[in-house]
């Protein structure tokens, strides 16, 4: 053991303020005290076990990054609240991104401002606070590097102020991380005591052993096996059926709050042709930015399909655990291969206008069981979103597919 820190001190140094009103529907199931309180043990976090390691490759796999892009931690003046971090940009309104992936627990207000307050697979909570808007609800899946809020000037400084937790108790980020988010090579131990008191004790790495906390609820819905070898026609065709999808049942839903990280195909583009269109043929969404810009794979996945497909140009297929797929083309290069794995937001292609187009831009199209639906089901795509929805895919005996939104 190197260190001892007392991270108790912390408990409710941030006095809660009830004055917001959240009227989101829940779709992660947090209690009612989990959503409204800051400062609450964690469920789960020490089932079957006393203790659990935090390294910092539970922190990379997670995907930490700095939550402000060119942000400097500094310290204020009319500092109030000794353990977090106070991060400036140069910005006027800084977006503020998630540290790493989770599940948002917490959005409302406190005496720090608008604060989120993430929960992670690796079992620590990140807080965001002191913001001008916040961009997530609780119960959202948010990416590492996902915008989760807006800071805005206040104090004469624009300013976030971002900390850590463990079990509902404050934990300085300066313990896992250099200023700069350079992550520090020690181990963490969290041990819950006799009287329900977490203890973190530091230690040099690899001389403990690791146990990480793992949620079952933070899992994304498998629907699709995506281990099972792609058969000739799955590697050459884009409209085939999904293997075992439909197998045991006619109806099947994915819900797009459990679909795991996630990522809009190609950041900053905006919508040139919408799905269906004005002859109702079009079957994809087309997505305008600059030639060559990168397009990212929307979820996790396995690429099905990589090559050229007549007037597509060059397509990517990508085959996703929630059942769905998602299609890229008229790309200037793809970057994957047939069984590559991709996680949300890997660059798989560039835009180009390869195929039959007229301009660059991304054809962008999502199937299930092979049949093309509409774009808008999955996002927003004004705000570069992923909706929450339901959504509840019917197969009719003709191999048409009907959608319900719930
Ligand atoms: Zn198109």
């Amino acid at each position: 053991m190197l260190k001892r820190i007392s991270i108790l001190c912390g408990v409710l140094l941030l006095a809660l303020s009830y004055s917001f009103t959240d009227h989101h529907e829940e779709r992660v199931d947090f209690s009612r005290a989990e959503r409204r309180m800051l400062h609450i043990p964690t469920a789960g976090l020490f089932d079957g076990a006393d203790h659990f390691t935090v390294t910092p490759a539970d922190l990379k796999r997670d995907g930490w990054c700095f939550p402000v892009v060119d942000g400097v931690v500094f310290t204020p003046e009319f500092r109030h609240e000794p353990v977090g971090w106070y991060i400036m940009s140069a910005e006027e309104r800084h977006e503020v991104r998630a540290a790493m992936e989770g599940v948002v627990r917490l959005v409302r207000k406190t005496d720090l401002g608008k604060t989120v307050v993430i929960l992670h697979p690796n079992g620590l909570e990140t807080v965001y606070a002191h913001h001008a808007k916040t961009l997530v609800r609780s119960g959202d899946y948010v990416a590492a590097g996902q915008p989760v809020a807006q800071a805005d000037a206040d104090h004469g400084a624009v300013y976030t102020y971002f900390t850590m937790m463990v079990n509902g108790v404050q934990l300085s980020p300066s313990t896992f991380a250099e200023a700069d988010g350079r992550l520090k090579p020690d181990w963490l131990r969290f041990s819950l005591d006799g009287e329900g008191y977490v203890h973190a004790t530091l230690h040099r790495p690899g001389t403990i052993s690791e146990r990480a906390p793992r949620f079952e609820w933070m899992k994304a819905q498998e629907l699709v096996d995506l281990d099972r070898p792609l058969t000739a026609m799955e590697r050459q065709h884009v409209g085939v059926a999904t293997p075992g999808l439909f197998e045991n049942t006619s109806a099947v839903t994915v819900d797009l709050s459990r679909v795991g990280t996630w990522s809009y195909p190609l950041p900053g583009a905006k919508v040139i042709s919408p799905y269906g269109g004005k002859r109702k043929n079009h079957t994809g969404t087309d997505l305008k930015t600059r030639p060559k810009d990168k397009i990212r794979a929307v979820f996790d996945g396995v690429v099905r399909f990589s090559g050229k497909y007549s007037a597509y140009g060059n397509m990517v297929v990508v085959r996703h655990a929630n059942g769905l797929e998602t299609c890229y083309s008229h790309n200037a290069r793809n970057l994957v291969k047939v069984g590559d794995r991709v996680k949300a937001g890997d660059v798989i292609a560039t835009v180009g206008r390869t195929g039959r187009a007229t301009t660059e831009h991304c054809h962008f199209e999502v199937r299930v069981n092979g049949v093309p639906f509409n774009s808008n089901y999955l996002f927003d795509h004004a705000r570069h979103a992923l909706r929450s929805d339901k959504l509840t895919f019917k197969r009719k005996a003709n191999g048409a597919i009907s959608i319900q939104v719930d």
